[in-house]
């Protein structure tokens, strides 16, 4: 019996290693008939790619493809479109990009129309049941003075209550969802010193005064509610949406515990290394945490720090950074101007001198502003410039950096500004003639250059080989397109671990 279990076992193996040889497994998924920009200089443009349990598996022409395609197996047509390796983001607040979210800001609402498109978006990336709060709407200020109503709310956003203040306050409209948390949906309710308008019908219109508000509001979250996991939640919808599949979170907080929820639920479409205060370095290195540690889609071991540029604290922040590192932790500091970018590549040669060379890919958050004596220690010292185009309005010293081999990692610091990453390779590409940097360089700054800040570089950042099944069709071919026309391009689809996670409508 244990014999033939045995040659069965042999068998089984010498088959599949027979097969995979031949280039005959079925693929979970392939992507035919696109532009693929690999980024992987074997082979940089390809029409097609298979994709084997969550990693790339084949690529070349459709026609050798689509021979990797079983009955089962998911086929996307790209139709000639541009399909890059999925964004890599290395500087977000991921928890902030989510709760901005909950609340709307109305005040420049131009028109009904517009009011009810801003909640729409919102309520496409936000959990079923969480609410969404707005004000500053003024209906006296657009072209028909048409109070938002009930009805029109519900369409926007049929699965959360929605609770929108006018710029007065003592006026707001609820939708559906919200006035029946309240009772306001029987016709009998009523509010002392509240209104509660209704129709001839005794149905709520929406439309609410004075205490009827307070009392509704009472029912939703509370100020000092935190609402973390439904914030991350929507972060990561939103961020499928742009094709990120991967972010650095900056922010000191340690989002690992929350984050580990949402893969259990199944909820998780962002790949993310989770950076913690610099101050925390023991509790990381007493669990055992070095640099880059963890599974694929939630890893540690990255310490962020702030610098203003005062010299006096260097040996306070020696005594933190250099035990850290010599424990194996990775450090990144923020840097804006000339005074803070020249502290933090002095704490970075201290480090050098004190614990020796090593692949440590020390980080300078923002990197913005330095002088340009400073600018040429980047590459001396090793250091990645962790850049962030679209907030700073491009215009940085892209090129000079990349002409002296310094790393480039790109990001968007959002929830400050927008997450989406066409608008810093757009700012990135349009810097001006002496500063600007290819698209492709961009690009790779986007991918590949995260990658490596987060040691990642041979399992992300291209669409190579045995690497991760994280992927972006785009709607124009931004390689193609004019420079001034490359923010415009939009997210078709993306693939994360060879899953789709995003499809526009
Ligand atoms: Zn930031």
């Amino acid at each position: 019996m244990i014999r033939r279990v045995f040659l069965l076992y042999f068998i089984c193996c010498f088959l599949c290693v027979y097969t995979i040889a031949a280039g005959q497994f079925t693929a979970d998924l392939v992507i035919l008939n696109g532009k693929i920009r690999t980024l992987d200089d074997k082979s940089p443009v390809v029409e097609a790619a298979a994709v084997k349990d969550g990693k790339i598996a084949a690529t070349g022409s459709t026609a050798v493809i689509r021979k990797l395609a079983g009955a089962k197996t998911k086929m996307i047509d790209a139709g000639g479109k541009l399909v890059l390796p999925g964004f890599n983001d290395s500087h977000v607040h991921f928890l902030g990009i989510g709760s901005a979210f909950f609340s709307v800001d109305l005040r420049r609402a131009g028109s009904l129309e517009h009011l009810l498109s801003k909640i729409k978006f919102n309520a496409r990336f936000i959990p079923e049941g969480q609410w969404i709060l707005g004000s500053g709407w003024n209906s006296k200020s657009w072209k028909n003075d048409d109070l938002p109503r009930r009805e029109s709310l519900d369409t926007a956003a049929p699965g959360n209550p929605v609770l929108l203040y006018s710029d007065d306050y003592r006026l707001a409209v609820a939708n559906s969802a919200a006035l029946k948390l309240a009772g306001y949906d029987k016709p009998s309710k009523i509010i002392k010193n509240g209104v509660i308008e209704r129709n001839a019908d005794g149905s709520p219109t929406g439309i609410l005064r004075g205490d009827a508000i307070a009392y509704l509001r009472a029912l939703g979250p509370k100020l000092a509610d935190k609402q973390e996991l439904e914030a991350l939640e929507t972060a990561t919808n939103y961020a499928a949406s742009l094709g990120v599949t991967s972010v650095h979170d900056v922010h000191s907080d340690d989002i690992t515990p929350l984050m580990t929820e949402l893969e259990k639920s199944g909820k998780l479409k962002t790949r993310v290394y989770d950076c913690i205060s610099l101050t925390k370095w023991k509790e990381l290195n007493d669990a055992g945490i070095a640099a880059a540690s963890g599974s694929p889609m939630i890893r540690r071991g990255c310490l962020k720090h702030f610098s203003d540029g005062d010299p006096e604290v260097i040996p306070d922040l020696l005594a933190m950074m250099i035990p850290a590192d010599k424990a194996g932790l990775q450090i990144a500091v923020h840097a804006i101007g000339p005074r803070a970018n020249n502290v933090v590549l002095e704490l970075l040669d201290q480090i050098i001198k004190r614990n020796g060379s090593r692949d440590r890919r020390f980080r300078v958050e923002h990197a913005h502003n330095f002088s340009s004596v400073d600018g040429r220690r980047f590459s001396a010292l090793r250091a990645i410039a962790s850049m962030q185009p679209h907030l700073f309005g491009g215009g940085e010293p892209y090129r000079s950096l990349l002409q002296s081999n310094t790393r480039l990692a790109f990001g968007s610091d959002a929830s400050i500004t927008d997450l989406d990453p066409l608008l810093g390779i757009h700012a990135a590409v349009n810097s001006g003639a002496e500063r600007s940097i290819s698209v492709e360089d961009a690009v790779r700054a986007y991918t590949l250059g995260s990658a490596y800040a987060e040691y990642q570089e041979n399992v992300k950042g291209s669409i190579s080989i045995g690497k991760l099944a994280d992927l972006v069709i785009l709607s124009d071919d931004i390689f193609v397109v004019p420079n001034s026309k490359i923010r415009e391009a939009r997210v078709l689809t993306t693939i994360l671990d060879g899953k789709i996670v995003y499809e526009a409508k």
